[in-house]
């Protein structure tokens, strides 16, 4: 098998024949030969393509750690993990690599789990968040605590990187709400690990970018599901104002405040992608400019919250528990909007948003997005330079600011954050469209971290991307020397996710 494989790479058979190598490596599941898959060249970037050696369709654990030993026998193969390829910059690819599509495992585990008194679902790392929600509301009454915004992400994917959403000041990310993991380390050993076994590997392989291991089953934490949300969006033309009640809202104990907290930057202009249409929730809803302030700028901000609630509770409850939180807020009085939805309708919000970009074509075009945390003594003047001056005309699609709090999110975990007990998630969302250069969109991102760094910012990348090590250690600043000894323990050879360019395969 190691013979067939390396022939491949070297060029002499063009046209593999990847049964032959799927009956050598004794899969479940199917191989494809690289360049005719189609899948795992693309991401939700569209930046870069690279072709891997095969596409593997694994049919569970056993076969992806099939596939890591058999790449570790051989002298330069390296394999990806792909969840749902929702990344940016390549990182799901592997070039002359061996792809791993988890997506095929995604059926692979479902079950529920009462773990010291709290439920918890086992799900596949390959499975799609979308799906798991569905499951656990039509099945059990129950959903995990901490989502994304979109999820037809997978939960390995997620996982590896943090997972964050409106729940996060509350649960802590995604990361934080996970108590195993079953893991294909970069050895092609399967282990389970947890805070108390394996730690090492557990608390690496959150939020380690696919270095340490192949994410295969996760235990997600779960709470009662509520029936509906009210979801409300409140216009401020002070960015003080916005700051100030966010952070009120997110350091609130549960029962003062709402469920759900994140906001968004936009263009104080009728722009209907980047100004105020992006505002309301309802079509039947107007946001009447004349509201806005004298004193607003280019850039206005909304505040974006939820509370849940439950189909037995009496309008009157609601309303009082809404109206006690909001009459404590600054916002512009008449710039209020608000639907009630049911609680999966909300959770799959951004999913009605794909289906109306798809049909105008801008969900397929390139997506330079750039994620940043930034803290909180350095959002004035993040949002002073950047969002007032640099993005004032907005970037085509939503600019998300809202703040988390470090004490949430577990130090353990191969997750950087910036410095200071609060800090923000600053998501500039851009979608390109027809006629943009997105050399251009890319460049205007590098300027943007290129003046975090020149004017002293405390801020880290989110869904980082660098190109070169040293920008890797400086990222991962004091955690670098961890990082590195994980990757030494448990992917000496650094086999997987060679996408995220930060070690180089050795024999
Ligand atoms: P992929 O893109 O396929 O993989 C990402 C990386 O993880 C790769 O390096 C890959 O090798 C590795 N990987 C994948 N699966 C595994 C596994 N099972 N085990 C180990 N490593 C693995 N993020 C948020 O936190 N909050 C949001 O609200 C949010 N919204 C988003 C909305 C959209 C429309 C998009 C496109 C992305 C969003 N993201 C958000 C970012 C998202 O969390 C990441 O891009 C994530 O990596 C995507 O998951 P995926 O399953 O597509 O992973």
């Amino acid at each position: 098998m190691i013979a067939c494989l390396g022939r491949i790479v070297h060029g002499t058979e063009a046209d593999a024949d990847v049964s032959t190598i799927s009956q050598s490596l004794d899969l479940q599941g199917s191989i494809e030969s690289g360049g005719i898959t189609g899948v795992s060249d693309k991401d939700f970037g569209g930046i870069y393509s690279v072709k891997p050696l095969a596409l593997i369709k694994p049919s569970g654990t056993e076969d992806i750690a099939r596939v890591v030993k058999a790449a570790s026998r051989t002298s330069h193969l390296t394999v990806a993990a792909r969840g749902n390829g929702h990344c940016i910059n390549g990182q799901a690819m592997a070039e002359g690599g061996l792809v791993i599509d988890m997506r095929s495992t995604e059926e692979n585990h479902f079950k529920l789990l009462t773990i010291d008194g709290s439920p918890y679902i086992d799900v596949s790392g390959g499975a799609l968040w979308e799906d798991v929600l569905k499951r656990c509301v039509s099945l059990f009454g129950m959903a995990p605590r901490s989502w994304t915004d979109y999820l037809s992400l997978t939960v390995g994917g997620t996982l590896s990187n943090a997972g964050v959403s409106g729940q996060a000041f509350r649960y802590g990310p995604q990361t934080s709400n996970v108590t195993e993991l079953e893991v294909v380390t970069g050895k092609g050993e399967i282990t389970v690990c947890s805070e108390t076994q394996n730690s090492e590997l557990f608390f690496g392989a959150l939020g380690g970018l696919g270095q340490f291991g192949i994410i295969t089953r996760a235990s997600v934490k779960l709470q009662p599901a509520p029936d509906m949300v009210r979801w409300i969006r409140l216009v401020y033309s002070e960015f003080e104002e916005f700051t100030r009640d966010a952070e009120f809202l997110v350091t609130r104990e549960e029962g003062e405040s709402f469920d759900y907290v994140e906001g968004f930057v936009f263009s104080n202009s009728d722009d209907p992608i980047n100004g105020w249409p992006s505002v309301p929730l309802d079509t039947d809803h107007e946001f009447n400019p004349v509201h806005i302030p004298h004193s607003a700028g280019s850039v206005l901000y909304c505040l974006e919250v939820a509370l849940h609630y439950s189909n037995g509770d009496h309008p009157s409850t609601i309303e009082t528990a809404v109206s006690g939180v909001l009459e404590r807020l600054g916002f512009v009085r008449r710039l209020k909007f608000q639907v009630d939805v049911s609680y999966v309708e909300f959770l799959l919000r951004v999913k009605r948003v794909e289906e109306h970009a798809k049909a105008n074509g801008i969900w397929d075009s390139p997506h330079p997005w750039l994620n940043i945390f930034v803290s909180k003594s350095s959002i004035f003047d993040f949002d002073r330079t950047v969002f007032r001056k640099m993005l004032k005309a907005g970037v085509g699609g939503p600019m998300l600011i809202y703040p988390l709090l470090r004490s949430k999110w577990d130090d353990r975990t191969s997750v950087v954050l910036p410095e200071g007990d609060i800090f923000y998630i600053v998501a500039l969302l851009r979608f390109v469209s027809k006629g943009q250069s997105v050399e251009k969109l890319v460049a205007q991102n590098h300027e943007i971290v290129k003046w975090c760094k020149k004017e002293g910012l405390g801020f880290k990348l989110y869904l980082p991307h660098y190109q070169s090590r040293e920008d890797w250690k400086r990222h991962f600043g004091n955690q670098w020397s961890r990082f590195v000894e994980r990757k030494l323990s448990f992917d000496p050879m650094a086999i997987l996710a060679p996408g995220q360019r930060i070690f180089k395969r050795t024999h």
